[in-house]
């Protein structure tokens, strides 16, 4: 693909993207407009304090930190495991192919992307080949330290908006916040407890790990599963339980 057909399909995700927002509105924007509480000034207040971070080389290549979108109170997360090309340019999280999968996945649940909050265990794009960040597909998991250093990000956002439910996307994801060594496949569709170490939590965090929605893409069979997931996200949504 040229600069110019790049620069085309960009302009086109931004508007597809856009569109959406619009056609949602004006009652969801009310609703974000309520929202600015003192969880937004918190997660605003974290936001600039990272937004020059260069504790790993992700940050030498990045276009933009994606820090996370959502609603500041939003009772369900879901935790990705980094940008990739398309939220890289447009500094929001899942906002590519994947991301409008994860869209009508938390839609099929009666829930919208302004209702939960989503974010990444990593800040920034991590790619195969950093000399080439205008190459679409160069993406990768991110390294060990990577999620290392840029965690504390995510387990601050968690200890502000103080979610009842995460879920978390595939296996980096949850191997970063739950550490089991088992693959995505023994370990989703099950709730786990997670302390968090900030926000002073009296008890804990339910963790339900799914499937990622780019996995979903490559292999459209798994999409029952990840239904049948958030069907259980969902009942405990409603009972509390
Ligand atoms: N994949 C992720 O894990 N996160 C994003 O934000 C986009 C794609």
């Amino acid at each position: 693909m040229n600069r110019r057909e790049e620069f085309a399909e960009l302009i086109s995700i931004t508007k597809k993207f856009l569109e959406q927002e619009r056609d949602r509105g004006m009652e969801e924007f009310m609703q974000s407009l309520e929202q600015r509480t003192a969880e937004t000034q918190a997660l605003d207040d974290l936001a600039r304090g990272v937004k020059d971070c260069q504790k790993c080389k992700l940050g030498e290549t990045r276009i933009n930190l994606v820090f996370g979108a959502g609603n500041p109170k939003a009772e369900l997360m879901f935790v990705g495991e980094g940008p990739g090309f398309d939220e890289d340019r447009l500094g929001i999280p899942f906002v590519g192919k994947a991301g409008q999968l994860l869209t009508k996945i938390i839609e099929s649940i009666g829930l919208t992307r302004e209702k939960v909050y989503i974010s990444n265990i990593v800040k920034c794009h991590p790619m195969i080949d950093p000399h080439h960040p205008e190459m679409r597909g160069n993406d990768r998991p991110p390294a060990q330290d990577e999620v290392a250093q840029c965690l504390p990000i995510l387990l601050k956002q968690i200890g502000i908006i103080k979610p009842k439910i995460i879920c978390t996307l595939g296996s980096p994801a949850t191997k970063a916040l739950l550490n089991l060594s088992e693959g995505i496949g023994k370990v989703r569709g099950k709730f786990y407890d997670f302390y968090p170490p900030y926000g002073g939590f009296g008890k804990p965090i339910k963790v339900i790990p799914t499937y990622h929605p780019a996995y979903l893409l490559r292999d459209p069979k798994k999409k029952s599963e990840v239904w049948e997931d958030m069907k259980k996200i969902k009942e405990a949504m409603k009972t509390g339980r």
